[in-house]
């Protein structure tokens, strides 16, 4: 997977690389899907939710620009895949899922991995996370029609957000650098993820 789906396609940062060498996908989603684990495409999750395609987790991540010294806010934990690959990556994660289900069973996962620079919340992410912030990095890995103000409260000065903004059916991954107090926005292209619901996102 690493080397059609990912170098093939760009990726060269080894720092991404061999955290996706690493970590074994299989292990977050569920056992009927196991045979598609390393196949170039979304999958199902619980909850009408999807894990990324490696593709799309491994842009992200590289576009976060991680140097290893950062506190990355993350909005949509998910499986916990995403979440597994930046732990490998940088110094804390802080991940948010607002489905209950969702957020146990990533918390077991992760548990069983041993990390200890994972705290992960059961909360709207679109609020953030006022007491920890800021935020070197923020991830969003839901798609809204608009930056969700607090994120960007909260994110440092010079820090990067990612968030893929469009419409239901698809959105654009934009990739926001905080430079004097504002955002510097550059369009990475089309993208599709499930939608960010909460009170500075989406309506369900
Ligand atoms: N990175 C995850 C992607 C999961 S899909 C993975 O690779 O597995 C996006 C997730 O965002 C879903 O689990 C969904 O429940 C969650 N989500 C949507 N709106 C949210 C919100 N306001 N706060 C926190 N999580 C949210």
């Amino acid at each position: 997977m690493v080397e059609t789906q990912i170098v093939a396609r760009g990726i060269s940062d080894k720092k991404v690389i061999d955290a996706m060498l690493k970590i074994p996908r299989e292990k977050f989603i569920e056992k009927k899907f196991y045979s598609q684990a390393y196949n170039d495409h979304p999958l199902p999750i619980s909850e009408g939710q999807t894990i990324s395609q490696p593709f799309i987790v491994a842009l992200m991540t590289e576009l976060l620009n991680l140097t290893g010294d950062e506190k990355v806010l993350e909005i949509g934990t998910g499986s916990g895949y995403q979440t597994a690959i930046l732990a490998e990556i940088t110094k804390e994660v802080y991940s948010v899922e607002r489905h209950s289900t969702l957020f146990n069973k990533a918390k077991k996962i992760l548990d069983e991995f041993g990390y200890k620079n994972i705290f992960l919340f059961n909360l709207d992410g679109t609020e953030g996370l006022k007491e920890y912030s800021p935020f070197d990095r923020i991830i969003v890995t839901a798609a809204s029609d608009k930056i969700p103000k607090p994120l960007v409260e909260q994110l440092k000065e010079s820090g990067r957000l990612l968030i893929p903004i469009g419409d239901r059916f698809s959105q654009e991954l934009l990739v926001a650098d905080k430079i004097n107090g504002k955002l510097e926005i550059k369009n990475y292209g089309g993208v599709t993820f499930v939608p960010l619901i909460g009170k500075y996102g989406v309506t369900e």
